[in-house]
């Protein structure tokens, strides 16, 4: 088994975003003297997990070398008013920006979502930017599947004519990832089956044990058991669940499953890590974008 090391990937990623945005500013594209990328991450009240996601993408920024800031608001703000916020940060020079979610309770995620520029989308979850990429055009990405991508491609991992099983459905994970493996694309071109929590759990069995790539997204510890893959599968593991214990970890029944599987995300240091340098590959896209350079 070998571990696919979302960690050090996504440190490497970073530091060749550092450096493609050093040699566009040193370069004078189009003759002006550039700014680094600058971004803003919204935040809604104080939830523990938001704290330490944004306290990575952070970290992740500096490494990169693009300026960001915080903008927190009270817990008790009104729809209307983050709206309000949104249509000013819209037309901000912020290059980009995210609405860290989840959303207190009272605001339902989508119109705020809807209300972010397609430009400065950097998350990739606007219906403008999740069209394009179903499309198969370029376009911001959802950052987990754009990083799972990522981490596949690092490790050669072949996609092309796999059978891949994927496991929740969600707007923001599975379903992204299962279009994108689909698409005609060299990290791409897969058959999918996309599973939810309607599917049969027999059915769901059955097809998982002869996937050749098992992504599960459910949030549920001990999901995916050593008895639902095939020998030599890699798994990816996109689960994150905090145990009694305090432990972190994925979906997978890490020791089995791991015994079993040819490559598997461990988690935390797995696909966490390549979200965010999927954040950072749109935010690189986002100012290349606003300042006309060509991939
Ligand atoms: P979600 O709750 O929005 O969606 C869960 C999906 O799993 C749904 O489609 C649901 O139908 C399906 N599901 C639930 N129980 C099932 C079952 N028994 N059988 C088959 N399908 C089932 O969750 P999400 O936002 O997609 O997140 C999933 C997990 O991934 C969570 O643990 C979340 O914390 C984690 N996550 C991790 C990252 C990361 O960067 N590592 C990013 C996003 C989400």
């Amino acid at each position: 088994m070998k571990l696919l090391d979302g960690k050090a990937v996504s440190r490497e990623l970073l530091k060749k975003v550092k450096a493609d945005i050093d040699h566009y500013i040193e370069k004078k594209h189009l003759g002006y003297n550039l700014s680094r990328p600058s971004i803003a991450i919204v935040m809604v009240g104080h939830n523990a997990a938001s704290e330490s996601y944004v306290r990575g993408k952070i970290k992740a920024c500096e490494r990169a070398e693009i300026n960001h800031k915080i903008i927190r608001f009270d817990e008790s703000i009104s729809t209307f008013d983050l709206i309000s916020e949104i249509k000013i940060l819209n037309k901000s020079h912020f290059d980009g920006f995210i609405v860290q979610l989840p959303l207190p309770d009272h605001i339902d995620p989508k119109p705020i979502i809807n209300e972010i520029s397609a430009y400065k989308d950097i998350d990739g979850f606007h219906p403008l930017n999740f069209g394009k990429m179903a499309l198969g055009q370029k376009a911001m990405r959802p950052a987990t599947a754009y990083g799972i991508l990522k981490l596949l491609e690092y490790y050669d991992i072949t996609t092309k004519s796999q059978h891949v099983v994927v496991i929740g459905r969600s707007n923001i994970v599975g379903k992204p990832i299962s279009i994108m493996l689909g698409n005609d694309f060299e990290i791409g071109r897969s058959t999918v089956t996309s599973c939810d929590i309607n599917t049969p759990k027999a059915l769901l069995k059955e097809e998982a044990q002869k996937a050749d790539i098992v992504i599960v997204a459910v949030g549920q510890a001990g999901f995916l058991t050593a008895d639902m893959i095939k020998e030599g599968a890699v798994v990816i593991d996109v689960g994150i669940n905090r145990l009694k214990s305090g432990k972190l970890v994925g979906d997978c029944d890490f020791e089995e499953v791991s015994k079993k599987a040819g490559f598997i995300t461990p988690v935390p240091g797995g696909v966490g890590p390549m979200t965010i340098a999927g954040l950072i590959l749109n935010t690189f896209e986002a100012w290349k974008m606003k300042h006309l350079i060509e991939n």
